[in-house]
This record gives C-alpha cells, structure tokens and sequence, in this order.
C-alpha cells in the first residue's frame, strides 16, 4: 500500500479514511489512479493535475463507509469494488451492518492489488460466465430451529463470506479451533480470489499441465481430499512443500494459499518501501528501491521480505502480539510463488496501455516498468 496525503492540507491520511482529520475535508480513493482525492464538500473531487476529471463517492459511502471514487459521469453508482456485491447483509440489523462494513474495508485493500496489477475483474452483469461477484451472508435460524450455515468459499466467480468472520471474536474463536497460525479477513479475500484466478490465469490460458508439474493434479476429488485432509490432517512434513498446512489439502487450495501470500508479501513490501523501511541484506541495509507491484523478480522479493519478517514478528513480540508472519517459505513454496508471479507479470505484459488522460506519475512508472 502507499502513502496518501490531503490534497487540501498536505496532511498524511491513510487509505479507509472518509475524512482528514486536520482541514477535515471529505477524502476519497480514485483507484484507477491509485490516488487519494479530497474535497471540501464532498460532492466534486478533482484529479490533480487539471485534465478535468472529476469523481464522485460511491454510494455505499453512508451504508459501508466505502471512500472509493468513480468518474463523476459513470452511470454506475457503485464504485468498481462495490459493483460485484450479489448479496449484502440486511442492514437494518445494526451488528450484521457492522460486521459488513468491517469486511468491505478488507475486500478494499484487496481490490487495491487487483487494480494495481490490472487483473481481470469483469462483473457478472459483464460476463455472467467468467464474472466476479461476492455474497456476504450470515447463518440462518431456519423455521425448524437448525441453523443453516453458510462457508466462505469460491465456486464460478462467485465468493461467499460468512459475515460472522468479520467478528473479531468469532473469527479468533475459528482460527484457535482450527489450529491456525493466522486467520484474517484481508486473508480470506486473497485466498479466495486466488481461486477465482486459477480459473481465469491458469484454465482460461491453458496453463493446466505446468500448473500441475508444481502443484499437482486438481483432478483428484475435491470433496474426498478435503475430507481426508480434516480426518487424517497434513502430511508430517508439509511446511517442507507447502506454506500452511491447509494448503496440502488439495492442488487448488495449495494454488489459493501461495496466491493469497503472493498477495501479502507484495503489498507490504509496498508499505515498507513507500515508508522508507530500511532491511538487511546479508548485513547491509537497504532501501526497497522497487515497486513490488510491478518491478523485481521472486527472489528480489523474498530477499527483502524475509528480513522484514524477522523485525516485524521480532517488534510484535515486544508487544505481546502474534507475529505478524508466522510462515516460512521453504524453495518448493518459492517456486510455487515464481509461477503465480509469471501468471500476474505475463497478464500485465499483454493489458493494453489506458487512454492518455488515464495516464498518472504512477502508470508512467508502471508501463515503463514492463
Ligand atoms: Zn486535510
Ligand atoms: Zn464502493
Ligand atoms: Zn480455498
């Protein structure tokens, strides 16, 4: 993630935030832009560098706090992180609407890689069979009593979120009982859309056989691999091949949980570097000098992520919180990060460049970068 200031102020203001807490001017996110616009009113956002464009707030603003901005003249309402909601929460429930809000900020943050790498994201309205769209939806008291429960999980585009994960409590509960090191709604998201991806970077472009020569092959039943995974659990030795134990359940969900870490090492080395976080390389320290996003191959990135990991867990610990990275990437997982990597970079490769006024500081150095 980057830094953001007030365009009105100057002061720093960070990516969730609907206000600036100094001149209080209205804040909103333009995301193809990768910029934080203010406005004093909270009607017309103006781009920076008076080409003319202006933005307006998503209309979940009041419902989901959503700050993202969509051109002033889209006939959408909803900006294009809001636009693939099938299924929202009732909001006159108070706690469902909090819990919703609470996972919206989540999916932001990972609407924000997805834009920075330009991944497809068709809406179902735009392509019914290869469109993308969420459900976020609470268990229910049925007439009888039972409590139909709803999973989080993919299935054709479609991502479902049980909104009780957005329940700090409930969502800690589940990682305890599921023996997990680290369960997060942000994670949830990565993982899932991970497998959204494999269908469309992977399927779609007839990458089935070198997906399989590092993963495995998917054709293995899903639903008996699943059931063995949570009767017999993981291989004895899965941290050797794997990056979590889930992910040993099956090729898809190996695929998933390597996507989601792709995802979360690439962004945060992204915070570390725009905040001029220095790391050690083989005891020297360095700047992240790149944009992970778009700039260095694999190992680039694992040599400044580890070393980051290592301070991170080591200042949690300082604090008596969990690390914040509790994996540990053995040269099969690297490997496996190499493939995605290839996937994203090669997508990237062949998008077409954006009209001229799309063109920001941030895309020259994007398109000059590949
Ligand atoms: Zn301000
Ligand atoms: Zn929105
Ligand atoms: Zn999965």
């Amino acid at each position: 993630m980057q830094r953001f200031s007030c365009q009105t102020c100057g002061n720093e203001v960070y990516f969730e935030n609907t206000r600036c807490v100094h001149c209080n001017a209205h804040l909103g996110f333009e995301p193809t832009r990768a910029e934080m616009l203010s406005a004093p009113d909270g009607l017309d956002f103006h781009a920076p560098d008076d080409e003319g464009d202006v933005y307006r707030l998503c209309a979940n603003i009041n419902d989901s706090a959503c700050n993202w901005l969509l051109p002033a003249n889209d006939p959408e309402t909803l900006c294009l992180a809001c636009r693939h909601n099938k299924v929202i929460p009732n909001l006159a429930d108070q706690h469902a609407a909090n819990l919703w809000r609470a996972i919206e900020q989540a999916k932001r943050v990972l609407f924000y890689s997805l834009v920075r790498w330009r991944l497809p994201m068709p809406t179902k309205a735009e392509d019914e069979q290869r469109g993308l769209a969420f459900s976020f939806l609470a268990d229910e008291v049925m007439p009888d009593g039972s409590v139909k429960q709803h999973l989080t999980g993919h299935a054709n585009g479609l991502i479902t979120i049980n909104i009780a994960e957005g329940d700090d409590a409930e969502r800690e509960r589940r990682r305890t009982q599921m023996n997990e090191p680290y369960r997060t709604l942000v994670g949830h998201f990565r993982h899932e859309v991970g497998h959204y991806y494999w269908d469309r970077l992977v399927a779609d472009a007839g990458k089935e056989e070198e997906f399989r020569a590092l993963f495995g092959d998917e054709r293995a039943d899903y639903g008996a691999a699943l059931q063995q995974h949570y009767n017999a659990g993981p291989p004895i030795d899965w941290a050797n091949n794997y990056i979590s134990s889930y992910a040993s359940a099956h090729p898809w969900e190996d695929f998933a949980e390597t996507f989601a870490h792709y995802c979360h090492i690439v962004d945060s080395l992204e915070t570390a570097g725009t905040f001029g976080l220095k790391v050690e390389h083989a005891g020297e320290a360095g700047r992240i000098h790149y944009d992970p996003y778009t700039q260095g191959s694999v190992p680039d990135l694992i040599e400044s992520w580890v070393p980051l990991t290592v301070v991170m867990n080591a200042i949690n610990r300082s604090m008596g919180q969990p690390d914040l990275y509790p994996f540990v990437l053995s040269k099969p997982v690297e490997t496996k990060l190499e493939f995605i990597h290839r996937l994203i970079r090669d997508h990237v490769r062949q998008t077409m460049m954006p009209r001229k006024e799309r063109r920001t500081p941030f895309l020259e150095r994007f398109w000059s970068s590949i």
